[in-house]
C-alpha cells in the first residue's frame, strides 16, 4: 500500500497544502524534508515539460513516488504569455513587482484582460507518469491591489469576483486556486487507489 509521496518542490506551504487534502492517509516530503539540494534545470517549453523534468528526475535518482508542479499565468491577449515563463517575465532575477508592471504595461490600452491561471501536475507512481491540471479563470485589473499572496495575486480578478486573489486571505484563496484544483484532483485519485 503506497505509504510516502516525495513532493519534489521545496516551497513548505505546498507541501502544507497538499498534506491537508491528503489528510493523514500519506506522509509527504519536500524536497528539503529528504536533504535534496541540486539544482533541477526547469527549461521545458510548457507546464507539462516542466513538471515532468522535476517529477521525473527525482524518480530516476531517488526510485521513489513523488510528484511535482508547475504553475504559469496565461493571458489571452497576449497569446498566452507569460506561461511557462512567469516566474522570469520581466529577468532571470525573478522579480515579482517587475513582473506585474511587465504586465500591466503589455496590456495598456488593451481592452481584452481575460487570463488564466493554469497548474498542472506530474505524479510518478510506481513508474507510470500522470498528470493532473487545475484552471482558475479570471482577468488581469488595471493597478496593483491588495496585499495578501504573491506573484500576480494583485491584478489577477478570479471570474465572479470583484477583488484580486491579494485582497483574499490564504483560506479564501486556497478554496478557489488553481494549484488546489490541481491537487485536489491527484489527492482523489490517491485516495482512491487505497
Ligand atoms: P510555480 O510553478 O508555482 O513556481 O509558479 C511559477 C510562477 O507563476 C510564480 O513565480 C508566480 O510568478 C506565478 N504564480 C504561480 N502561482 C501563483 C499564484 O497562486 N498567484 C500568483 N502568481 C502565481
Amino acid at each position: 500500500m503506497l505509504s510516502k509521496l516525495i513532493f519534489a518542490s521545496h516551497n513548505p506551504n505546498k507541501t502544507r497544502e497538499i498534506a491537508n487534502l491528503l489528510d493523514g492517509h500519506l506522509l509527504v516530503q519536500s524536497l528539503s524534508d529528504i536533504g535534496f539540494n541540486q539544482e533541477i534545470v526547469e527549461d521545458g517549453l510548457t507546464l507539462h515539460e516542466n513538471a515532468h523534468i522535476k517529477s521525473s528526475t527525482i524518480y530516476q535518482i531517488t526510485g521513489l513516488n513523488c510528484f511535482a508542479d508547475d504553475t504559469g499565468l496565461m493571458v489571452e491577449a497576449l497569446g498566452g504569455e507569460p506561461g511557462v515563463y512567469s516566474a522570469r517575465y520581466a529577468g532571470e532575477e525573478k522579480d515579482t513587482s517587475k513582473n506585474n508592471h511587465k504586465l500591466l504595461s503589455n496590456l495598456t490600452n488593451t481592452a481584452n484582460r481575460k487570463a488564466k491561471f493554469v497548474t498542472v501536475i506530474s505524479l510518478y507512481l510506481n513508474g507510470t507518469e500522470y498528470f493532473f491540471e487545475g484552471v482558475l479563470q479570471g482577468s488581469i485589473g488595471h493597478e496593483l491591489i491588495g496585499s495578501e499572496g504573491f506573484g500576480y495575486d494583485p491584478l489577477f480578478i478570479p471570474l465572479g469576483s470583484n477583488r484580486t486573489l491579494a485582497q483574499m486571505s490564504l483560506d479564501e484563496k486556497n478554496k478557489i486556486s488553481h494549484r488546489k484544483i490541481a491537487f485536489k484532483k491527484m489527492a482523489d485519485f490517491l485516495l482512491n487507489l487505497k
